[in-house]
C-alpha cells in the first residue's frame, strides 16, 4: 500500500465508508468529499481545529450526501457535484472535463464523469496537490474500490467498463481514495477471478496485516488497482481461463467478460 498523502485524511462513518478531508497546507482549512454523516465531519474538524470551505460530491447515495445540508448551512460553503444525478442543494453542478479551482485549499481537479454505479457519477482527479507531493490524487467514490468496482445500479456493463478504463489510464503513482473499505472481500473475489497471482497474493497478506491493526487499506493507487484488481484484468489470460470455466467463451469480448465478472461477483 502506497503511503497516503499527508494532506488527506480519512474520516470512518457508517460500517464502512470513509468519508476524506482534504487539508490546505497551512493546516487550518479542509475540504470534504462525499460527507455522509455530518456528525462524523464536524468532530473531525472541530478536533483538529479546521473550518470548511466546500463540498464535494461524487454521485447521489445518501451514504456520500447524507451530511451535505447541515454541513452546508453550517458553513456557507459551496456545494459541488454532478449535474447528472439528483441531489438537493448542488450549487456548482458539474460535466465531464470541468475544471474545480480551489484556490483556497491549493487544489485543483478536473472531472471524469464514470457512469455506471449510478448514472451521472462522477470521480475528481488532481495532477498534485500542493508542492509537498508529486502524485496525483483519485476520489472516485463507489466507482473504483480498491480491487473491486462499484455495482452497476443504474448503469450498463459498457458504461461501467469504459468508466473504469478511463481511471486505470491515470498515471500508475495516482492515489486512490474510494469511499468504502471492502478490500478484504474484494480481495477474496479477486483470487477466485485469477488464481495464481503472486501480486494478489502479496496484497492479500499486506491488506490483512492492516486490518488487523484496524488501518485503512484505503489509499490504493492506479499500478496496483492494474496489477490485482479482476474489473481491470478482462484481458488476463487467467481470467480469461477461470471465466471460460464458468461458460464465458474465449472470444467474449471484453465489455462480456467485464460483465460476467460483475455478475460473479455480485453471487460471490
Ligand atoms: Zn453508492
Ligand atoms: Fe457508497
Amino acid at each position: 500500500m502506497p503511503a497516503p498523502h499527508p494532506r488527506i485524511r480519512p474520516v470512518p462513518a457508517f460500517r464502512d465508508n470513509y468519508l476524506w478531508l482534504i487539508i490546505d497546507a497551512t493546516g487550518t482549512r479542509a475540504a470534504v468529499v462525499d460527507p455522509g454523516d455530518a456528525n462524523a465531519i464536524e468532530r473531525a474538524l472541530a478536533a483538529a481545529s479546521l473550518s470548511l470551505d466546500a463540498i464535494l460530491l461524487t454521485h447521489h447515495h445518501a451514504d456520500h450526501t447524507g451530511g451535505v445540508a447541515a454541513l452546508a448551512a453550517h458553513w456557507g460553503c459551496p456545494v459541488h457535484g454532478p449535474r447528472a444525478d439528483p441531489i438537493d442543494g448542488i450549487d456548482h453542478p458539474l460535466d465531464d472535463g470541468d475544471r474545480l479551482e480551489l484556490p483556497a485549499l491549493g487544489i485543483d481537479f478536473e472531472v471524469i464523469a464514470v457512469p455506471g454505479h449510478t448514472l451521472g457519477h462522477i470521480a475528481y482527479f488532481g495532477s498534485r496537490l500542493g508542492e509537498e507531493d508529486p502524485r496525483g490524487v483519485l476520489f472516485c467514490g463507489d466507482t473504483l474500490f480498491a480491487a473491486g468496482c462499484g455495482r452497476l445500479f443504474e448503469g450498463t456493463p459498457a458504461q461501467m467498463h469504459r468508466s473504469l478504463g478511463r481511471l486505470a489510464a491515470l498515471p500508475p503513482d495516482t492515489l486512490v481514495y474510494c469511499a468504502h473499505e471492502y478490500t478484504l472481500s474484494n480481495l477474496s473475489f479477486a483470487s477466485a477471478a485469477e488464481p495464481g497471482s503472486g501480486a494478489l497474493a502479496a496484497r492479500i497478506a499486506e491488506a490483512r496485516t492492516l486490518r488487523e491493526r484496524d488501518i485503512p487499506t484505503v489509499p490504493s493507487a492506479i499500478g496496483i488497482e492494474r496489477e490485482t484488481n479482476p474489473f481491470l484484468r478482462t484481458t488476463s489470460p487467467a481470467v480469461i481461463e477461470r471465466l471460460a470455466e464458468r461458460g464465458i467463451p474465449a472470444g467474449a469480448d471484453t465489455v462480456e467478460r467485464f460483465a460476467a465478472l460483475r455478475a460473479w461477483k455480485d453471487e460471490f
